[in-house]
């Protein structure tokens, strides 16, 4: 007789959801055999990699037999000296997903929760979840985190707070003075994280570096990673800013060769490739104003973004345009999975694929 594991497994495992990624342009080739196909799915740098990264990595090739520097030391170095701070107040994750996971870890089990904003990004819910723990999610104002209704929703249990600045579906982003009257507002007891996975993208003045917060609020955690503005999503590598103390219990539970020798290379080469990211930028705020202007001629509402995506909304058949847009050989990501039904989130590519993707939308509509 066959067992049935799902009895056997961890209790939150038992009632789990595998993340839904962004489709590959790979699976839409076999499935539809088309010539042209573009993806905005999953917020990559439509610049392709900073050619140091890749000749870092061509470079390191030759000692792929060996296992990678448990410890990061150049990678920390290199952003220690970037960020002014000490490399003992970073920990390096398998992207920052795997930070997300890792602080989850150490503090979340039975009798534990954890807080997230409705349209928080959809990975904090399901590493609380993984972990046993309660997800506590705050009703949004206006798309984007409701802090006030957050702090107020801190309960005897809570260990972790998770804030994703800008945010990841929506776009929306806290300021400095809300981030800091809310980080005043929680225990001392209650780790926040913010997850910047976007923050280098951000051009508004008014944006909190939260990295600059750490020293006055001991329980912040900020989230980075090299996928999104530095290209590297294929590698894999993110990193965590905190004090030693919570570094130093995340590296407690970190697999040991966590980060990849070719992430950690390919990583110290982007960050110093200062005109890779300028440039990134630069194309990443010119691509944005082509689709608010493509939205406007459609008629189509949209969230303000500070990221490098666009939500749009398109009325109660995202789902069915989701579908249609595939077969016009264009990727976008419909969020029903976020409850928004009527929202498809699109990725700012290079001016001919937003152009492309103006186009198909145009016709399918
Ligand atoms: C993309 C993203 C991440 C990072 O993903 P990794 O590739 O694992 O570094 C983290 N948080 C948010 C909000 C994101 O959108």
């Amino acid at each position: 007789m066959s067992c049935d594991f799902i009895e056997l497994a961890n209790r939150g495992v038992q009632g789990l959801h595998p993340y839904q990624a962004g489709k590959p342009i790979d699976e839409l080739q076999r499935e539809l055999g088309l010539a042209h196909i573009i993806k905005l799915a999953s917020n990559e740098n439509p610049l392709g990699p900073s050619p140091a990264a890749v000749a870092a990595c061509q470079a390191e090739l030759a000692d792929i037999t060996r296992y990678p520097d448990s410890n990061g030391f150049e990678l920390k170095a290199a952003l220690a000296a970037q960020l002014q701070i000490s490399p003992a107040q970073l920990t390096l994750g398998n992207g920052s997903n795997d930070l997300i996971d890792l602080i989850a870890k150490v503090f979340l089990g039975p009798d534990t929760s954890a807080i997230f904003s409705q349209y928080g990004f959809a990975i904090y819910a399901l590493a609380t979840q993984a972990c046993n723990a309660r997800g506590i999610s705050v009703p949004a104002r206006d798309w984007g985190h409701d802090l006030a209704a957050m702090a107020a929703a801190v309960e005897e249990g809570t260990r972790l707070v998770y804030i994703a600045n800008p945010n990841n579906p929506t776009g929306t982003a806290v300021g400095r003075d809300e981030l800091v009257a809310f980080l005043r507002s929680v225990p001392a007891s209650v780790v926040v994280v913010i997850d910047e996975a976007y923050t280098e993208y951000v051009i508004d003045p008014d944006f909190p570096n939260a990295v600059s917060l750490l020293d006055q609020f001991p329980n912040l955690v900020v989230f980075r990673t090299f996928s999104k503005a530095y290209g590297l999503a294929g590698l894999r590598v993110g990193y965590s800013v905190s004090s030693p103390h919570l570094a130093d219990l995340l590296n407690r539970v970190r697999a040991p060769f966590n980060v990849s020798s070719l992430a950690l290379t390919a990583a110290v080469a982007a960050l110093g490739d200062q005109a890779y990211l300028e440039r990134s930028r630069q194309l990443n705020q010119d691509g944005m104003q082509q689709l608010i202007k493509g939205c406007e001629a459609l008629g189509l509402a949209f969230i303000p973004s500070l990221g490098n995506f666009l939500t749009i909304e398109v009325g109660h058949d995202a789902g069915n345009l989701y579908q249609r847009l595939l077969q016009e050989g264009v990727i976008v990501r419909p969020l029903a999975p976020y409850q928004m039904p009527n929202h498809l989130r699109v990725s700012i590519g290079l001016p001919e694929e937003n152009a492309f993707f103006l186009d198909a939308l145009k016709r399918v509509l």
